[in-house]
């Protein structure tokens, strides 16, 4: 493995938690779910690849999390993460800018989720509004399960986050790890960063039956599918549903496929172009699924390009997850040391 030339450049911090570099840093973190989708890459990675040039980022595929409901089916896990690290790198985010690794190879991660446990009642976790939601949802009931976003919380301060990109919906996740951050640095002096949501434009990808896009409900475009299956897909896709024949007026405003358009057309001028004509009759719902079959083909074709050359690669991608875990660890391991510190646990020293 080659010597680790990241743009990240931590640094000991003799006291509190303002010097781990002359960036600040960002946190962000994916489920292994197997194949991404559109949704994935318009949502949050074509926002992480506009950060990495500004920010220390670390780039966390967070399996452990996902053993939260999957614990007793791990048999695909690895393949799930080799495909996430492919995806996340042929869509552009660069191992020279960024960290990226796998959660559970940085065991402070634990460390500071059995520490930060410490500070908040069951009656609070059980009271977030994830827990009431999920909790029949996927039957879960378990300790680690309650624990879920205590260690979300970990994930974050442990590297000294300032930030973490999320969409609006996301940010009760993020206000507990601020506050978690807050309840030991009253306890124990200024220690901890207390991260903050950096809200990111999020535009919705709606998936081909006009819901969200997501890998359960099977509405989804992958990364790694063909134009063949993307254009087979999306004939199949839902417009609107008022608009039965070419001539009928139609509704671009609730039409699942023009938000696409709204992503993958923007050189077509659409305001100009597709809404009057589809409005006035002119242009059928056939036609314009060809346009958008076109556009957004054309727009993946590089990163599908770069995709197949990286599923070739294999020992490549787990070096750079490797190297991206030794920076992580670095950092990581910095903040546990003045966590220690602070509680006066480093027997040792
Ligand atoms: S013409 Fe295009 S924008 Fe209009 S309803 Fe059909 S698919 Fe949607």
């Amino acid at each position: 493995m080659g010597k680790t030339s990241s743009k990240i450049k931590t640094k000991p911090a003799a006291s509190g938690h303002a010097g781990y570099s002359e960036r600040q840093t960002i946190l962000s973190g994916m489920q292994p779910t197997g194949a991404l989708h559109i949704g994935n890459l318009e949502g949050a990675l074509k926002n992480w690849i506009a950060l990495q040039d500004d920010y220390d980022m670390f780039c966390c595929i967070v399996d452990w999390h996902s053993l939260t409901a999957e614990y007793a089916n791990t048999t695909e896990l690895k393949a799930k993460i080799f495909h996430m690290a492919v995806d996340w790198l042929a869509s552009g985010l660069d191992p020279d800018k960024c960290a990226i690794f796998i959660q559970s190879e940085i065991k402070e991660h634990a460390e500071m989720h059995l520490l930060l446990s410490l500070l908040i009642s069951v009656r609070t976790l059980t009271r977030l509004p994830t827990y009431e939601e999920k909790k029949d949802e996927q039957g879960l009931d378990s300790y680690g399960f309650l624990g879920y976003p205590v260690l979300q919380a970990a994930d974050i301060v442990v590297y000294g986050a300032h930030k973490v990109p999320v969409g609006k919906d996301q940010s009760k996740h993020i206000w507990l790890a601020n506050d978690l951050a807050r309840r030991f640095n009253h306890y124990f002096g200024p220690t901890l960063v207390e991260p903050e949501i950096l809200l990111t434009k999020m535009p919705l990808i709606p998936g081909t039956d006009g819901k969200k896009m997501s890998k359960s409900a099977g509405n989804y475009i992958a990364l790694a599918d063909s134009e063949e299956d993307t254009t087979a897909k999306l004939k199949r896709m839902f417009t609107d549903p008022k608009k039965l024949r070419k001539n009928d007026p139609g509704r671009p405003e609730i039409c699942p496929l023009y938000k696409l358009h709204e992503a993958y057309s923007t050189a077509d001028n659409i305001t100009e172009t597709i809404v009057p004509q589809c409005k006035s009759g002119e242009l059928g719902c056939v036609e314009c699924k060809g346009r958008l079959i076109a556009n957004l083909n054309q727009s993946l074709a590089p990163l599908r390009e770069k995709r197949v050359e990286l599923l070739a690669k294999p020992d490549y991608i787990w070096d750079i997850l490797a190297k991206g875990a030794t920076l992580a660890r670095e950092r990581a391991c910095l903040v546990m040391e003045n966590v220690r510190r602070a509680m006066k646990t480093n027997y040792r020293d």
